[in-house]
Order: structure tokens, then C-alpha cells, then sequence
């Protein structure tokens, strides 16, 4: 079972620490959300096996971590200052901004890609979400990158002075592609690999973690030769992320392909597709359960190109003048020079931690006949591995033996110590944050130098040695 809808994972992860709504003492921030002490170590986990998936696993992959402030020429040829653009819509009865290719239509259904939305609001076939109003303005576009200016400028709107927050983390990989080639010795095909933040000016962001202004990409950029099969090659990374996503514990069925239509796709790419999750199963209609997780992109040689100072146009003029370097690449084998075209999977932390908080979630009865919430964390991504209770937290001799055994452990595992609560109550916490093993030091402990492991999932216990703790846990983590 998966969570039955988002709100579900909202109530539990304020409740138990994972994410909270920021800046709440002020009202909150639109939609901005703060990680909390089990939400950053769930972030990082599914960060580190990323990195480890690609970066340490595969030969052909380098790592990298550029600035998110970059010189504002990188956003001119990137194209981002001309494009990245969403089409922003007012309703003049509510005053809501809305993005007028997230509209519905009066029927319900939202706005179909490619559809003619000026020529539907004229004809007041798409209403307000908010309101239901049908007076809404033509849509004109909206430039999603976030503006700042750089020192310590006289005036605001200096020129000179602006600069924006990255909207993706991919430009900082294509103009650093010579510096790694070379000082890696690299030969294509290879990639490079980025984790960090990207800021987007968002119209409606919402969903919780899914849609936000300031969130956390894994993008990656892998370089072949301009002759390859690229469209062929998006399938392939297609195929080894849904694999990917599965070791996270995403259920095949939750997963789902979507072919980006052609006037859906950004000015770089010649093929995209989506990966999209099942984020909304509480829908009725089976079409609008899903989103997207991901984007499998092939980009060209757009950006090298563009980056680059040696292209001219029909004229002969230079078509980059503000650059000074040449970003192709030589091909010792053919002796031949050319930009390398890029296949790009971009996808984003935030929303791969949602995915996997839905996936986790499960109900199961007690004894009792109480529910239960268990988080069927895959054990590598869960933020607690083992907690350490004591079953007595008035006997000294226990609560001693039971922090020892946390202070041993902590080297190898994220283990806690907790005694807050009797002992249902501390199981029932660790199963609903998804801590795969909780150990237990009872009286008996004291005699035989053994302490009982229970599983989260099964709720099984067994007996072992204090001694082989460590490696049993360590094994059965692996599983
Ligand atoms: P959408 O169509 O949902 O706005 P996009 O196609 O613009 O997304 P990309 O530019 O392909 O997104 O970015 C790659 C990934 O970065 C997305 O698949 C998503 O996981 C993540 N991402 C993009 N925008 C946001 C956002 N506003 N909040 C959270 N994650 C985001």
C-alpha cells in the first residue's frame, strides 16, 4: 500500500519531524517548506545513493559543485533570459496570478498542451481555480529566474550589476565541461554529475514538496559523439532511472512514462521524456493521479555551442562575442573536432522524496485491533537505522548498558537512544519514521549479555549476542 494521497505524508512529517512549513511564526513563505532533523537525513541518503549510483558505481561519470550565482552571460546564451518563461495568467475577479497552461476547462479537465489558451479564455472556456471566474487577462510571459544584484550597488535595477539565482543546475556542468575534460583526462562518452539547489519563480507552486521556488536538483549531463543514437540513448537512461527508482522502493505501478509532445519541449531539446509519479492516487480519474519526478532530455550540442566563442552565423558574425573559450572537443581517434551532444536526466531531490515517503507508507492493525503507521523505508534511505530502548528506564544498570550499546554502534550506523515512553509507545514512533530495527535491553540483558531485535516490518523479535550486534544489524541492512 502507498499513502492514499499527499496530506497524509504532510500530517506525518510535521508530526514527526521530517518537514515543516517555513517561516510559519510569520504566516509561512508560499509554499516554502523546512527540512527537520529526520527529513535532511532522509535528503541526504537518497542524495548519497545518487551519487554512489552514478558517481563511485559507474566508470564514466564525474562529480561536480558550481556556484549558484553565475556570471549573468551564462543565462543569456543558455537562453534563459529570452525563454524560460511561463505564461501567466490574472483573474480580474479574485486577483489570483495563475499559469494558463495549468488551467482547467469548464468541464474540469486541465488545458491540453499546445491548445490556443488566449483564444479559450476569450471565449471564457477555462474559469479561476480559485474563484470559478471566467474574466481572466490574456496570457503573456512570466521570466521564472530569480533577479539579485552582485556588490554594493547605487541602484537596483543596475544593469551592470544583475544576476540570477541558477533555475537549474546544469549550466554550471556545460561551462565547466572543458575544465573537467581536461584535468580528469576524460574521453566521450562521459558525464557530469551535479547535485544542488536551482530557484524558480514559481506562478502557483504547491503540493508540498513538489512544486516549490527553491528546491534541490541531481542533474547529470553525459557527453557522446554527435553521431551516436541520441533518441535511442534517452531510452536507455530512461530505463536505468526507473530501475533506479525501484531500488528506492517506488513500486513499478506508481511509475509511469510520459513522451514530452513537441510543443512542450524547452528551446535545448529534441527529445524528452518524463518520468512521473502516481502523486495523486485519491483522484478518480487515472489521468491526473501523476506528475513528473523527472525529465530524460536530449539537449544537443546547444549548450556547448552556444557557450562557445568560435560559432558563426550565415554573416560570419561571431554568434557568442562575450565568451573566451571554445568548448569542443578533439577526437584523438579521428583526429576529428566537434561539440559533443548532451543526453540529460534532471531530477529532483524533493520531489524523489516524496515519491518515496508515499511509496513507504503503510497501515497495519495491532494486536489490539489499533492502526498502526509503519514506514516501509528501504533501510539504506531510512534517517534512523537501529534505536537503542531500554525496557526499564528506571534501572541504571540498563539504561548504562543500553547508551553503551548506542555510543558502539554510532560508528558504523545512525543508531538513537530513547526512553520517553514505555515501550509500545517508543516501537510504535520508530516503526512511523521508518527505523528498520529496534533493540531492546530487558533484565535478562544484564545476565546474558543479549538484547532482543525487532523488525519493523514483520514485528518479529529475536535474541542476539550484545558482541555480534553490530554485524548482524549491518547485514540485515543490506537486505
Ligand atoms: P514542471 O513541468 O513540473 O515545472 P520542469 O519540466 O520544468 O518541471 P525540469 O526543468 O525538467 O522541470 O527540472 C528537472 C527536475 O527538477 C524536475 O523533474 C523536478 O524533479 C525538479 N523540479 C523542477 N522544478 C521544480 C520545482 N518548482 N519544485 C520542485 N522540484 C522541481
Amino acid at each position: 500500500m502507498a499513502a492514499p494521497n499527499i496530506d497524509t505524508i504532510v500530517s506525518l512529517a510535521k508530526r514527526r519531524g521530517f518537514v515543516f512549513p517555513s517561516s510559519d511564526i510569520y504566516g509561512g513563505l508560499g509554499s516554502s517548506w523546512d527540512y527537520g532533523p529526520l527529513g535532511v537525513e532522509l535528503c541526504n541518503n537518497v542524495k548519497q545513493s545518487w551519487w554512489r549510483w552514478l558517481v563511485y558505481e559507474r566508470d564514466d561519470i564525474e562529480g561536480i559543485d558550481s556556484s549558484i550565482i553565475l556570471n549573468r552571460m551564462v543565462w543569456k546564451y543558455s537562453g534563459h533570459e529570452d525563454t524560460f518563461h511561463d505564461p501567466l495568467v490574472d483573474c480580474r475577479e479574485c486577483k489570483s496570478r495563475l499559469r494558463a497552461d495549468k488551467l482547467q476547462v469548464s468541464s474540469g479537465e486541465t488545458v491540453t498542451a499546445g491548445a490556443d489558451v488566449a483564444a479559450m479564455i476569450r471565449q471564457k472556456q477555462v474559469k479561476c481555480p480559485n474563484c470559478g471566474s471566467t474574466d481572466l487577462t490574456d496570457p503573456r510571459p512570466f521570466n521564472m529566474m530569480f533577479r539579485t544584484t552582485l556588490g554594493a550597488v547605487a541602484d537596483e535595477d543596475d544593469p551592470t550589476a544583475l544576476a540570477y539565482l541558477r533555475p537549474e543546475t546544469a549550466q554550471g556542468i556545460f561551462i565547466n565541461f572543458v575544465n573537467v575534460q581536461t584535468a580528469m583526462r576524460r574521453k566521450i562518452p562521459f558525464g557530469i554529475a551535479q547535485i544542488g539547489k536551482s530557484f524558480r519563480n514559481e506562478i502557483t507552486p504547491g503540493n508540498f514538496i513538489l512544486r516549490t521556488r527553491e528546491f534541490e536538483q541531481m542533474e547529470m549531463e553525459y557527453f557522446v559523439h554527435p553521431d551516436v543514437e541520441h533518441l535511442q540513448l534517452v531510452d536507455e537512461w530512461v530505463e536505468q532511472y526507473v530501475e533506479w527508482f525501484t531500488t528506492l522502493g517506488l513500486e513499478r505501478v506508481n511509475l509511469r512514462l510520459r513522451e514530452v509532445p513537441p510543443e512542450e519541449l524547452a528551446h535545448y531539446s529534441k527529445r524528452t521524456v518524463d518520468i512521473m509519479y502516481r502523486y495523486f492516487p485519491e483522484r478518480a480519474e487515472e489521468e491526473r493521479q501523476w506528475e513528473e519526478l523527472m525529465g530524460i532530455a536530449y539537449r544537443t550540442d546547444f549548450d556547448l555551442r552556444s557557450h562557445s566563442n568560435k560559432p558563426v552565423d550565415d554573416e560570419g558574425k561571431r554568434i557568442n562575442p562575450d565568451s573566451t573559450e571554445d568548448l569542443s572537443y578533439f577526437d584523438e581517434a579521428t583526429k576529428q573536432r566537434f561539440y559533443p551532444h548532451v543526453i540529460e536526466p534532471a531530477a529532483g531531490v524533493n520531489r524523489t522524496v516524496l515519491a518515496v515517503l508515499m511509496d513507504a507508507y503503510s497501515e497495519k492493525k495491532n494486536d489490539k485491533g489499533e492502526t498502526r503507521v509503519i514506514l516501509k523505508l528501504r533501510p539504506r534511505l531510512a534517517p534512523i537505522k537501529a534505536a537503542i530502548l531500554p525496557l526499564a528506564k528506571n534501572k541504571p544498570e540498563i539504561v548504562g548498558m543500553a547508551k553503551a550499546i548506542k555510543r558502539s554502534l554510532q560508528p558504523v550506523l545512525r543508531a538513537v537512544y530513547d526512553d520517553t515512553g514505555g515501550i509500545g509507545k517508543l516501537y510504535a514512533r520508530q516503526d512511523e519514521i521508518g527505523t528498520p530495527f529496534c533493540v531492546t535491553v530487558d533484565h535478562q540483558s544484564l545476565e546474558d549479555e543479549a538484547v532482543t531485535v525487532r523488525d519493523r516490518d514483520t514485528w518479529e523479535q529475536e535474541r542476539v549476542k550484545v558482541a555480534d550486534l553490530a554485524e548482524h544489524l549491518q547485514m540485515r541492512l543490506k537486505e
